[in-house]
């Protein structure tokens, strides 16, 4: 038996990051930049006002004060998206708004709220200082600067960013392609009839959400009953995904053919007991297959708790991996036991709870009730897994680490 750990090292060992493609700005949102951004030009691209007012010479107000105050002659006005006509001579404001920019022989902006317009003088109160209200050139890009590297999450700030460069194209990583295989003589696809004995297939779809949710792309493979030639056949439609997951059909019972179904494939066969609860043996297999990677395979088990949450720990980061994502894993945070969390078996438990703030800025965790791997309402209730070794209970009040699988607030 090996470690959670060792599994997922000995998956990652085998999976690189998928190579990349362009896409408008517009859709780059969540995805993971393959190039630098670097800038070609300053931002700002030219001094400009950071308020509506008076461009000026500050060497003009430098004897000014409320009761003496510099009288400068209006000489013309600059609106964000025009430029000056000519410069400012001394003795001269012209009238400027936010983002316009700043005329040649101007070094400040004097607010308009602060000046009495007389006639056609203006009168400033106060001595200005160079650069007053003057956002200067390159404030906050410089051409040159390597704004974002590679391997950049990009956020809605980012995208911005990307925008004020003028960025309308950017190369990012490929999303990966996940084919979901279900398998099972009692699965039945949503909107057949179910016969007796047979139960909706309800994994293939919450794998494709935790697919989305780890920012790839699911393509359902369909269900196959427990035949190896269906099972074979169905992998085979998915040959060209950048990874496959299969549920059910993995343990040592006589229905169970996803192992053979794989080796009829050619695939490489990692299977391992992992030292986890809920998940049985975690089958983890590569297909040599023409391009530069192999395509890697999970064969998970049919419980839909345990095909959730050993994707969780082990498809995920795989999948991140692919999609060239730097946080591989779920952020962990570190709980206190509201009630008892009792992991009675010998293996590390992977249990779920809820999470309540306590009022002091950490969370209390709580089970979610029965943790048996078929109720399925254990994971609809979870804020997270509580991280519990074996034979151990967390005694109210005591911290337990907790994978966050969701925002709780
Ligand atoms: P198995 O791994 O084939 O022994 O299946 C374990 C349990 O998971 C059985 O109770 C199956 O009925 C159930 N199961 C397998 N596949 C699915 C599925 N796609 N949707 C819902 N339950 C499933
Ligand atoms: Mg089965």
């Amino acid at each position: 038996m090996i470690s959670v750990e060792e599994a997922l090292e000995r998956i990652l060992s085998r999976i690189g990051v998928l190579g990349d493609e362009q896409v408008p700005l517009g859709r780059a949102l969540h995805r993971v930049l393959a190039e630098p951004a670097v800038a070609n030009l300053d931002l700002p691209p030219w001094p400009n006002s950071s308020m509506d007012g008076y461009a000026l010479r500050s060497a003009d107000t430098r004897a000014a004060s409320a009761s003496a105050p510099a009288r400068l002659a209006g000489a013309g006005r600059v609106a964000a998206g025009q430029v000056a006509a000519r410069s400012l001579v001394p003795g001269e404001a012209f009238r400027i708004f936010t983002g316009g920019p700043l005329p040649e022989g101007a070094d400040s902006v004097i607010p308009q709220e602060d000046v009495t317009v007389e006639g056609d003088r203006l009168l400033i109160p106060r001595a200005m200082a160079v650069g007053d209200y003057v956002r200067p050139r390159g404030e906050d890009v410089r051409a040159g600067d390597h704004v974002l590297e590679p391997g950049r999450f990009l956020g809605a700030a980012e995208v911005g960013i990307l925008a004020a460069l003028g960025r309308s194209q950017v190369r990012v990583v490929r999303r990966p392609r996940v084919g979901i295989l279900s398998t099972g003589d009692e699965i039945v696809d949503l909107g057949g009839r179910l016969g007796p004995g047979q139960i909706p297939n309800s994994n293939t779809y919450s794998l494709m959400a935790q697919v989305r949710e780890a920012e790839a792309d699911p393509v359902s493979l369909g269900v196959a009953p427990d035949r190896q030639a269906d099972i074979e056949g169905r992998f085979q439609w998915g040959l060209g995904c950048d990874l496959l997951i299969s549920s059910a059909g993995v343990s040592v019972g006589e229905h169970d053919f996803v192992k053979s179904a794989l080796g009829q494939l050619g695939a490489e066969q990692h299977l391992w007991l992992v030292n986890m609860r809920p998940g049985k043996p975690i089958a983890f297999a590569t297909i040599p297959s023409a391009g530069n990677h192999a395509l890697p395979v999970f064969a998970l088990p049919g419980n839909p708790v345990s095909a959730m949450v050993t994707f969780e720990l082990f498809v995920r980061p795989a999948l991140r991996r692919l999609g060239g994502h730097s946080r591989l894993l779920r952020p962990v945070i570190q709980a206190r036991a509201e009630a008892p969390i009792a992991n009675p078996g010998r293996r590390r438990g992977y249990l779920r709870v809820t999470l309540n703030t306590d009022g002091a800025g950490g969370y209390g965790a709580r089970l979610t009730g029965e943790q048996s791997s078929g109720i399925l309402r254990s994971m609809v209730a979870a804020d997270g897994l509580a991280v519990v070794p074996g034979d151990t209970t967390i005694a109210p009040g005591d911290p337990v680490p907790v994978i966050l699988l969701r925002d709780v607030h």
